[in-house]
């Protein structure tokens, strides 16, 4: 087990600290690239080796497979180094499974769990799903609820589960008050930090107990594989490492290398995602068009004097209301863009537009607005071509809308 502490990178920048994240001389043997070392059985010199080895930690150590090889422990190890004050870092085959996993090592029947109203569909559909079938109760909060959570803890709380900025309509949690209120009642705090990542938002530092990422996104950054990640803060790892080997849970050590690739240049990839996004977000604020631009560092997203305080940076994903218009005429302005790709995920380095239809999945709030609503995850190309083709787009979306 490693921490950011021992690594001894807490003061350097985050392009730095990716660069070398993970990268330990036992795992690389001198290759700049932790290789892929694929491995179901291992073997042992004898049967008292075998015995002892499986009756010890195995946590970095070679044993069987499915415990991974040091391809995996390398990525784990480097997202481990990027969360100041973790514990330790186990990978998922997806970001779904991560939160699965993550809530299953939490809970238990008779259980409630607190979800953020904001939450991606899919974590909504786990709580509906399989923790209802296995006798945990699910509250929806609303995101802005701050340190009003407090009121919603009850006897059977066991954990909150928070995502800021909120999938589709992004609105910023206060994630310190909110820690602070479940630490007062024993509440353990999860948190999907797909969004900002550790580097703009360290979340083991503010106070969270598992911090998560669909790694599919920024950590991959090239939309060819899928991976998640659980980080635990102290105290928490044991917990989660029991019930992951529980359920079997392993990422191929091919998975593993590319997000350890894809993690050495997320910094660079960040800092032009974030900063073409701002600028494609503050051009469509201006629009004839558009009714309105959820984007965390604009002024008027529910939450931005939180995000203004709290996060280092934005990323490169958020969404745009249309004024008025039906979905044919949202259609119009999605169906013709050149340089945006129409399909789910992001974080890759090419730009996505989807539409949003975010009040049909709201339980404990409201979702209204002016028209249809798109998301986009602003790729690496050039703002200018990017605004360009959305500039063409609301034309044809205008034309539509009549
Ligand atoms: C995509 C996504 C996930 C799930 O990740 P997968 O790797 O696709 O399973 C979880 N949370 C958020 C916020 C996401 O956008």
């Amino acid at each position: 087990m490693s921490s950011a502490s021992e690594g001894g990178n807490g003061d350097r920048g985050a392009g730095t600290r990716v660069v070398g994240a993970g990268r330990r001389p036992e795992w690389t043997q001198g290759i700049v690239n932790p290789p892929v070392w694929r491995a179901s059985t291992i073997l042992y010199d004898s049967v008292a080796e075998l015995r002892q080895r499986g009756a010890a930690d195995t946590h970095h150590k070679l044993f069987y497979g499915r415990r991974g090889t040091p391809t995996q422990w390398s990525l784990a190890d480097a997202l481990t180094q990027l969360e100041p004050g973790a514990e330790a870092t186990l990978l998922y085959p997806s970001g779904v499974a991560a939160i699965s996993t993550a809530l299953l090592a939490v809970l238990s029947p008779g259980d409630e769990l607190l979800l953020v109203d904001s939450a991606y569909d899919p974590t909504r559909l786990l709580a509906n799903g399989l923790l209802k079938r296995f006798g945990v109760t699910t509250r929806f909060y609303d995101p802005t609820i701050g340190a009003g959570i407090a009121e919603l803890i009850g006897p059977n709380t066991r954990a909150i589960f928070m995502e800021s900025p909120g999938s589709l309509t992004f609105e910023v949690q206060d994630v310190p008050a909110i820690v602070a209120a479940a630490k007062a009642r024993g509440v353990t705090t999860l948190l999907d930090n797909t969004w900002a990542t550790p580097l703009l938002f360290p979340a083991i530092a503010k106070g969270v107990d598992y911090t998560i990422m669909a790694c599919t996104k920024y950590v991959v950054g090239h939309s060819d594989a899928m991976l998640g990640s659980v980080t635990a803060a102290p105290g928490k790892y044991a917990a989660l490492r029991d019930t992951s080997y529980q359920l079997g849970q392993h990422v191929s050590p091919d998975d593993a290398f590319l997000g350890a690739r894809g993690l050495r240049t997320m910094a660079v990839r960040l800092d032009r995602h974030g900063e073409s996004a701002l600028a494609i977000a503050r051009w469509l604020a201006g629009q004839p068009g558009v009714a309105k631009v959820l984007h965390p560092a604009l002024a008027g997203t529910p939450g931005h004097e939180i995000f203004a305080r709290d996060f280092l940076g934005a990323s490169g994903l958020f969404s745009f209301v249309l004024d008025g218009g039906d979905d044919a005429a949202r259609a119009a302005l999605i169906d013709g863009l050149e340089l945006f790709g129409i399909g789910y995920s992001w974080g890759g380095y090419e730009s996505l537009a989807v539409p949003i239809d975010p009040q049909r999945i709201r339980t404990a709030t409201r979702w209204e607005a002016a028209g249809p609503a798109v998301r986009l995850q602003i790729g690496l190309e050039d703002a200018r071509d990017l605004i360009a083709d959305l500039d063409a787009g609301l034309a044809r979306f205008r034309a539509a809308r009549g």
